[in-house]
């Protein structure tokens, strides 16, 4: 008997964010062009979230395929420590110039959650290397981070997070400040940092992604961000989500008027192509690492480092972000979902939306488990009808890639009413 890819698949393999007894079966996708997947039976996907925000640029672009093909060709990895190459070089000039202003050095590694953890390193180690004892990090309620241990321990407490919680690193955290809870969150944020113990404030600067595309206000998270810096609290921005476009601006921190002093930046920046996360940080961030003594440099490294076609494939991405077509492109996109949403908002079934550039959003007034049965059915009605979206528990989001046609996006919206509809 010939075993099916699904049979095999089945045999060795651990998915993530999967419980396989009670999803033991994964579809099986061949291949990928522009908004579309496919699978084995040649049916198509719009992927309306762009493979977890990451292939904004499309599936197998030509333009960023065609110079990672050549970088290939030329030169595959080398050491990034006491060598260098022209692709981090060349990433490192693009992306500073349109970073924010005051982001000035790029420590590499390989996804969103060591790009955090680079982060809470560096303010960690920023206050050891000054003699001052500050070991704790303020973060929101809600936010997400990522995976590894020390992102785990800044995000929201999750069910899922139960058997690891005695071990996170010291974290106090604050509600997403909203024009209600506003001054009960300032008393609090301010006797924390009164303290004079707190190392680092982390965020999602304007949308927290894994939290069903939670959003708030750009003055109220300055307002805080002003109390941080007075406190010489380092502040970090998470954009691993947020960057390279998608709130409207390559950079949510640019609807901000404080500038973080640390970024960590990942999924979008390579395309969906190959892993690679950028942790940027100011000159003063960077300065306190250099000295004579060198257990004040920063002992952190991973072993693909700066990748050669990371580093190819970012580059090739900042330069189709910033053609006049892309930006065209994300015009129309938040000019769609905004008509979408004057539609869609009085449904019997909606009971609040929210748009942030391209990521729009709308919960439904139905209790749902974030992983529970009904979103599955949810999720699966959209696939039979060709639409990949994956809903967090009642919230249903969009985050097409920039490329896609008016006629998939049209398809995505239709489709949404139609399961609405039918719920
Ligand atoms: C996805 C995500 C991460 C983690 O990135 P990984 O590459 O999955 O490790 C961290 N922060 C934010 C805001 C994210 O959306």
């Amino acid at each position: 008997m010939i075993m099916t890819l699904q049979d095999r698949d089945k045999k060795h393999l651990w998915h993530p964010l999967t419980q396989h007894k009670l999803h033991p079966d994964h579809l099986v996708i061949t291949k990928a062009k522009g908004a579309l997947l496919y699978d084995e039976a040649g049916k198509e996907y719009i992927d309306g979230i762009a493979s977890w925000y990451t292939c904004m640029y499309g599936h197998c672009n030509d333009y960023i395929t065609e110079k990672l093909h050549a970088q290939m060709q030329s030169l595959d990895l080398v050491v990034f420590s006491g060598f260098t190459h022209k692709p981090a070089i060349a990433l490192s000039e693009a992306l500073i110039k349109i970073l924010p202003a005051n982001q000035e050095k790029l420590f590499f590694s390989d996804n969103g959650s060591t790009a955090v953890d680079i982060a809470l390193k560096m303010a960690l180690q920023y206050f050891a290397n000054k003699g001052q004892k500050r070991g704790k990090i303020i973060a929101l309620e809600g936010g997400f981070h990522g995976d590894t241990f020390g992102a785990m321990s800044v995000s929201g407490l999750s069910v899922y997070n139960g058997a690891f919680e005695d071990y996170f690193i010291d974290v106090e955290r604050i509600e997403v400040p909203t024009k209600e809870n506003f001054k009960t969150v300032k008393q609090q944020f301010t006797a924390l940092l009164s303290e004079n113990n707190v190392a680092a404030f982390i965020y999602e600067p304007l949308v927290q992604g894994a939290a069903a595309m939670k959003m708030y206000d750009a003055h109220l998270l300055d307002h805080l961000l002003d109390i941080a810096k007075q406190h010489g609290v380092i502040t970090i921005a998470d954009e691993v989500m947020t960057g390279f476009g998608k709130t409207g601006l390559n950079f949510a921190s640019e609807h901000l008027e404080n500038l973080p002093d640390i970024m960590c930046l990942s999924k979008a920046m390579t395309a969906g192509t190959t892993p690679m996360a950028i942790t940027s940080c100011s000159q003063k961030i960077y300065d306190a690492f250099l000295d004579g003594d060198i257990t004040k440099g920063f002992f952190h490294g991973h072993t693909y480092t700066a990748h050669p076609l990371g580093c190819t494939a970012a580059l090739a991405g900042i330069e189709l972000l910033q053609t006049p077509e892309t930006q065209q492109n994300i015009k129309q996109i938040i000019q769609s979902h905004s008509e979408f949403n004057a539609q869609i908002k009085n449904h019997p079934k909606v009971s609040e939306t929210r748009q942030m550039g391209v990521i729009y959003a709308l919960d439904l007034n139905v209790k749902m488990e974030r992983y529970g049965n009904l979103r599955d059915k949810i999720f699966k009605a959209f696939m039979k009808k060709g639409v990949f979206l994956r809903p967090l528990g009642n919230t249903i989001y969009i985050l097409p890639p920039y490329i896609i046609t008016q006629e998939q996006l049209s398809k995505i919206y239709a489709v949404i009413r139609e399961v609405l509809d039918e719920l």
